[in-house]
């Protein structure tokens, strides 16, 4: 059995922005802050939106303070005036298309057009743009309704963003049928139509559809509707203990797709429990391997045995003789304090990876007591290269540690102080101690002073390591925008981040060879080349959202470390 993820599951980009705007004020401020009408339609969200002290207001208070966010879908201008002379400052989360058909509308209103409506009456949306109409606006649900409309001089049809596209395409015939001179706008947001598409399209190509988010989310509602009307099972689930497995027996292919308002950590939810049911369904060796995998990374052992590779590859690069305790500090010390630090982070990760915080709690003595030995063995195997070693590691250790301390701001206030608030502060720290305990104290361990090599090869390992990190936070954002965690793609965004890491995978592919041509590195060094090379080529089939199991994207990720050994052993053994 198969698992396809739509590429268009998820937060569309008006509800992305609007939930982002509700948590990064609720990290941002003390002051109350609440929501005008649920921020959007999907319980999970509002409930943890409730757990940061977030609150839906249904009516506007004669007096109020603090914060009032206007949702994505908008509301009439008259209520919004209301809500800024009752006391509250405004932000305003309305997505821009949505306020693009507002603008539309009341633009023409002004100019005597009667504005047609297509859409759910009571939808939250079509009633914040019938407040844009004036006094001559309607909404219509059916073509019968449309029918029934008296002749206008001049009327102009606009659409619910979520409109089916089908009912569209029918209104517009009648339209320009009947009253060639109405002005139509096609205001169905191309996330929508995109989606319904790719439902419609995915939908003749599986057996069943599950199709995951909020019951009272109509755009979710609409997904099934379409998944349905391809004669082929559709089940519309809100979390992952909605699957009726039963209805999936006879399914070989299975397709996932979510509504504009569902979270990326509820479809991984449900994609990572359904891959976990196909792996007990198929051959021993098969469900051996993917436990194993699972353990292995989830761990971090199979970071650990990363770590360890890569300092081996940085020891060829720099031209040292293999140390068996320089490879033991790193592999150690990294475990321990991943696990550590993934401990300490685990109420939030199932925000982020759902499986990954279940398995740290169910294992979390396990887990304790790997960190502890790990940290114990790094230490010991530091203390036998010598006491500056030991120092350095107890230190980095206590540094690790430290780092995930926070104080909550004054009087309990939300907003948290600490280095980990610091912006991108992770994921350059985490870099820096990679490239610390790969190249330079194996360096300083044998030479007893750095190199113009030695350097070149820390920028160059601490550089593997800040990609791949800067990557996992990619794959973390809404966790981290939950957590109110400045981490670089937070700064800068998706797409920049991932322009930002190809170019750096593009320094770090020509560094080496430049390392040589300098006369800095040797040349057999520069088969290393063919790490980064392929971290572009991973990182562009996520773009292409090529694989989405969350646990085969951190094994192939941790991979190119193990590469890296891989090459280095086999260049030091036959070069
Ligand atoms: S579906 Fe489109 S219009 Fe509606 S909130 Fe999302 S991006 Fe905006």
């Amino acid at each position: 059995m198969k698992v396809t993820v739509a590429k268009t599951a998820g937060f569309c980009m008006g509800v992305r922005r609007a939930v982002e705007m509700a948590f990064d004020a609720a990290n941002a401020t003390t002051a109350p802050i609440c929501t005008y009408g649920p921020l959007i339609h999907n319980p999970q969200v509002l409930s943890l939106l409730e757990e940061k002290g977030i609150f839906v207001i249904s009516e506007i208070p004669e007096a109020a303070e603090g914060l009032v966010i206007i949702r994505a879908h908008g509301i009439p201008p008259r209520e919004r005036d209301a809500l800024v002379e009752s006391g509250f400052e405004v932000i305003d989360a309305t997505c821009p298309r949505v306020v693009r058909v507002q603008s539309i509308i009341s633009r023409h209103a002004r100019q005597g057009y009667a504005p047609i409506i297509v859409g759910d009456r009571e939808h939250p949306e079509v009633v914040g743009l019938l407040g844009y109409a004036g006094e001559n606006g309607h909404v219509v649900e059916s073509m019968e309704a449309l029918e029934r409309l008296p002749d206008f001089e001049k009327a102009i049809i606009v659409t619910q963003t979520t409109q089916n596209a089908a009912f569209f395409e029918k209104v517009r015939s009648w339209a320009l049928q009947n009253h060639p001179g109405y002005k139509i706008f096609n205001t169905i947001c191309d996330s929508t139509e995109k989606r319904q598409a790719e439902v419609k399209a995915l939908a003749a190509n599986v057996d069943a559809v599950i199709v995951v988010g909020g019951y009272s989310s109509g755009n979710t509602r609409r997904l099934a509707e379409i998944a349905a009307e391809n004669k082929k099972t559709a089940l519309h689930v809100e979390t992952a203990s909605d699957v009726d497995i039963e209805n999936l027996t006879d399914a070989r292919h299975i397709g996932i797709t979510a509504g504009a308002s569902t979270p990326n950590w509820i479809i991984k939810q449900v994609y990572q429990d359904l891959e976990a049911r196909l792996a007990g369904g198929r051959g021993v060796l098969y469900r051996f391997a993917y436990t194993a995998m699972r353990f292995l990374v989830n761990s971090n052992l199979y970071l650990a045995a990363g770590a360890g590779s890569l300092t081996l590859a940085c020891m060829w690069l720099m031209g040292l003789p293999t140390g068996a305790a320089s490879v033991l500090v790193a592999a150690l010390y990294i475990l321990s304090m991943h696990t550590a630090n993934q401990m300490l982070e685990r109420q939030y990760d199932r925000y982020n990876d759902p499986y990954r915080a279940e398995f740290y709690h169910k294992n979390r003595l396990f887990l304790t007591g790997l960190a502890s030995f790990a940290a114990m063995g790094a230490l010991a195997a530091s203390w036998w290269m010598g006491p500056l070693f030991f120092v350095i590691v107890l230190c980095m250790s206590a540094l690790g540690l430290l780092y995930n301390i926070e104080a909550e701001g004054k009087n309990g206030e939300r907003k948290r102080t600490g280095l980990k608030n610091l912006p991108g502060s992770k994921t350059v720290l985490t870099a820096l101690a990679w490239g610390i305990v790969a190249a330079l104290l194996p360096a300083i361990y044998t030479n007893g002073y750095l190199s113009a090599a030695d350097v070149l090869v820390f920028a160059w390992a601490a550089a593997m390591v800040l990609v791949r990190t800067a990557y996992f936070d990619i794959m973390d954002m809404q966790g981290s925008r939950i957590m109110g965690r400045g981490t670089i793609p937070i700064i800068l965004g998706e797409k920049r981040t991932i322009r930002l890491l190809k170019a750096i995978l593009a320094a770090m592919a020509a560094a080496l060879p430049l390392g040589w041509a300098f006369g800095i590195l040797d040349a057999p060094g520069m088969l290393l080349v063919i790490c980064p090379l392929l971290m572009g080529l991973f990182l562009h089939s996520y773009e292409r959202k090529l694989i989405f199991s969350t646990i085969h994207r951190g094994f192939v990720m941790e991979s190119f470390f193990l590469l890296a050994g891989i090459v280095a052993g086999i260049g030091m053994l036959l070069l």
